[in-house]
């Protein structure tokens, strides 16, 4: 079969219960195209192809003896910032470049315990400090879409690789858009959980209060089956919610768009650097939306001007404390012939960090130290508690908030934009992670270069089923979630 990349999981998950492929042959044809595309994508950073052949084979097994779940069988890709036991583990970091990790996360455990075959490990930005992919010590990776332009990031490598269907999903994390951007930038649906939802346990820290795991892939129901898998209770992370569940595939028609109220803040609207074929293509999906019965509130969030600010803020003083870890002493990369403990600790950190993080390092330290706490830091969470407000008295009288993902489209390799240019893109994303709250990117068309366009949908806490029911619903009544970069429809 030459098109086993073009169906859906739910499709995958029934062709293999119903023995019309096995894993093997599926698992086979993905590995066949990574070896054929992946050359001009970029998105593996690690194939495990002789991993994924014996689990597909011991999947086929487990299929032929009855003993399968739904999603036994089924390829996945995994974002390089899960540990994986025996499979390198990167972070798209030089300091981790011969990191095995001796576990798994327990998002690859759960993956592992559900049947899914490990294709490999896709490319990001460096400790997921990035909105391009580019800060990655293995190179850039290219949009499907046009390979001269970025997918995204952090998670760029997973965005890429399930949009030239390398991977039918992927797992992404999101600390401040990390999911839903690239989701954007690539076409694709992707959800960035409440945080507490999905287990962090073995997901290489960023910013710990920021950080969640989501999946990435075509569709609202793909990303269901994915979430059925990932979301859920973890007592080895003290952040993890114990709240039961959803079934999440089993609500994708349990919110109807009839009478659902949808958020239209003013400000996000008039914001300067908003594209004018991103901001058309929202408004066009929201109309779509408004058609199938939902009601278009216009609404104020007062805080907009305050997330970059206080995103860059906390982001760095969360990584800056997590990232002393790498130190040339435990584990990770080593400077050579060192002088002393100092000299091991500075040029082991120096060379084994990229610019992008070092200079995070830094501003994170700063905020951090003696006479600047209270001034940044601790007035950092404040405003946070205040962004968070405006989110809560919003949702009073609205069920979600629409937004675009991102103010433009995908940028080009090399375009070097600067810091604050690029973190001025993260606009829209990030203040969904400072309040915790979940959020899903659908695509809904392109712009006049045929780059993707997405729309953000911003829930409630735990409105996850709801969130991926209307992107559902949204999806049986249009095609966005289906066109394909032309990479994608080349046979290996
Ligand atoms: N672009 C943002 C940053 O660089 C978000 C990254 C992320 O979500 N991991 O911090």
């Amino acid at each position: 079969m030459t098109d086993l990349h073009r169906l859906s999981i739910r499709e995958l998950s029934e062709g293999l219960a119903g023995a019309k492929f096995s894993s093997r042959e599926l698992t086979e044809h993905y590995l066949k195209r990574i070896e054929k595309i992946d050359a001009q994508v970029k998105s593996y950073v690690t194939v495990t192809a002789e991993q994924a052949l014996a689990q597909a084979d011991a999947t086929d097994a487990a299929i032929k003896a009855g003993t399968a779940s739904v999603l036994t069988g089924v390829p996945i890709a995994h974002k390089d910032i899960f540990c994986t036991q025996g499979i390198k583990t990167t972070a798209g970091s030089k300091m981790l470049d011969n990191f095995i990790s001796p576990y798994d996360a327990t998002v690859v455990a759960k993956g592992k315990a559900a049947g899914l075959v490990t294709l490999g490990k896709v490319n990001m930005d460096e400790f997921a400090m990035g909105s391009t992919s580019e800060n990655s010590y293995y190179g850039a990776t290219a949009n499907p879409w046009n390979l001269s332009h970025v997918p995204g990031g952090s998670s760029g490598g997973s965005a890429a690789a399930v949009a030239a269907d390398l991977a039918p999903f992927a797992t992404g994390t999101d600390t401040g858009g990390s999911i839903r951007q690239p989701a954007s930038f690539c076409g694709l649906t992707g959800l960035k959980p409440t945080y507490g939802r999905v287990s962090r346990f073995g997901m290489i820290a960023y910013a710990s209060s920021l950080d969640q795991g989501g999946p990435m892939a075509r569709s609202a129901e793909d990303c269901a089956y994915l979430m059925n898998v990932m979301a859920g209770h973890d007592a080895k992370d003290s952040t993890s919610v114990e709240k039961d569940i959803d079934n999440y595939v089993a609500n994708l028609n349990g919110t109807s768009v009839k009478g659902l109220r949808i958020g239209i803040p003013k400000q996000y609207f008039n914001v300067a650097g908003l594209d004018a074929d991103v901001k058309a293509r929202v408004e066009e999906s929201l109309k779509k939306l408004e058609e199938m019965g939902a009601i278009l509130v216009e609404i104020d969030l007062t805080m907009t001007d305050a997330y970059v600010p206080t995103y860059y803020l906390i982001a760095p003083a969360e990584a800056s404390s997590n990232l002393q870890r790498f130190d040339g002493v435990r584990y990770g990369y080593r400077a050579e012939n060192p002088v002393d403990l100092m000299d091991l600790y500075k040029r082991s950190r120096s060379e084994g960090f990229g610019k992008e993080v070092q200079q995070r390092i830094l501003i994170g330290t700063y905020a951090l130290s003696a006479g600047y706490y209270d001034a940044y830091y601790v007035k950092a969470q404040k405003v946070r508690r205040l962004i968070q407000q405006d989110f809560l008295k919003a949702f009073e009288s609205v069920d979600v908030i629409a937004a675009p993902a991102a103010p433009t489209t995908a940028y080009k390799i090399g375009a070097n934009l600067s810091p604050v240019e690029m973190y001025l893109g993260d606009i829209y994303t990030i203040a969904v992670n400072l309040a915790g709250l979940p959020a899903i990117n659908a695509p809904v068309g392109f712009d006049k270069d045929n780059l993707p366009v997405g729309l953000q949908l911003i829930g409630n806490y735990w409105s996850e089923s709801q969130l991926l029911s209307v992107v559902h619903q949204y999806q049986q009544a249009t095609d966005w979630h289906t066109k394909r970069a032309a990479i994608a429809e080349e046979n290996a």
